[in-house]
């Protein structure tokens, strides 16, 4: 199938490690030219070095703290005096601190409040003035099924992204008539480096095996395994493509079956 992103010019924020390095290399193996973000310019490197090793494509890499205006900025500023356009955007952050609403000061409330909600609303409102003149542009945020069907101690991580995803449909109706498509991505269980690290944490702190932890994750998923970081990056290049462009202000879910609503 012809995705349509060879020379689009796609950023993919905190991008150094896990689903969205994961992103960064699909759409490097389209032909895109990828910008990735990350706090640290050391693994920002490394992961630009490993995916150029695998696409033959240079990756270009930008530092950028997501809870910090002045960083969004000037990556923005970076992508326009560099390429004159953005095509995609691929809004991901780190996960917000796990913890019930008792343990959580407001200084955490305000921190994820601008890591998940307002990075988001940063980038985009960058964004959209050029996309809008181009008559073309895609805006995924990578969400969480935390979104869609509150999890227990992630009481941070549930207000926040239902925020951003009731933020994108509201955007998604106003640009849809210009060629811009505005969805979320909500990944399930995905098996990343720092969630086989909890798991060899968990498996440590119980005297379980790391076999044992692992199925007790999955026991909930249809599909009784986690995904992989490249199945969830397939779905999103599959919605910023040519071939998703009737697709709009949707939630897609890949999670193995792990959400049981029926939308
Ligand atoms: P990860 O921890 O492996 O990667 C997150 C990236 O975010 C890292 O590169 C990190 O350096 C960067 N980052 C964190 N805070 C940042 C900040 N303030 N500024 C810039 N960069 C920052 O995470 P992952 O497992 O790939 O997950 C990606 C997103 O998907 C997270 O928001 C996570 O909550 C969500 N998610 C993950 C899973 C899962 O099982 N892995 C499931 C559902 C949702």
């Amino acid at each position: 199938m012809e995705l349509g992103l060879n020379n689009k010019v796609v950023l993919v924020t905190a991008a150094s490690k896990g689903i969205s390095k994961a992103i960064a290399q699909e759409f490097s193996s389209e032909g895109s030219e990828v910008i990735i973000t990350s706090r640290s310019m050391e693994n920002l490197h490394s992961a630009s070095k490993e995916i150029e090793q695998i696409t033959g494509k240079k990756i270009h890499a930008v530092r950028c703290d997501l809870n910090s205006k002045e960083d969004i900025q000037s990556v923005f500023m970076f992508l326009i005096e560099k390429f004159g356009k953005l095509d995609v955007l691929i809004n991901n952050c780190g996960g917000p601190s796990a913890g019930f609403f008792d343990e959580l000061p407001d200084e955490s409330w305000e921190f994820a409040y601008k890591q998940v909600l307002m990075s988001a609303v940063r980038f985009i409102k960058l964004a959209l003035p050029q996309m809008k003149s181009n008559n073309w542009g895609r805006i995924i945020n990578i969400t969480s099924i935390s979104a869609l069907q509150p999890v227990d101690n992630l009481i941070l991580s549930n207000t926040f992204r239902a925020g951003l995803t009731a933020f994108s449909k509201t955007i998604s109706e106003q640009v849809a008539k210009m060629g811009i498509t505005v969805n979320n991505i909500a990944p399930g269980y995905t098996l990343t480096d720092r969630v086989t690290e909890l798991i060899k944490k968990r498996s440590e702190q119980n005297m379980i095996s790391e076999e044992e932890v692992l199925s007790n994750m999955v026991k909930n998923i249809p599909m009784a395994r986690m995904a992989t970081p490249s199945e969830i990056a397939a779905s999103v290049v599959f919605l910023a493509s040519e071939r998703a462009s009737y697709i709009t202000g949707i939630t897609l879910h890949a999670d193995g079956g792990y959400i049981k609503g029926l939308f």
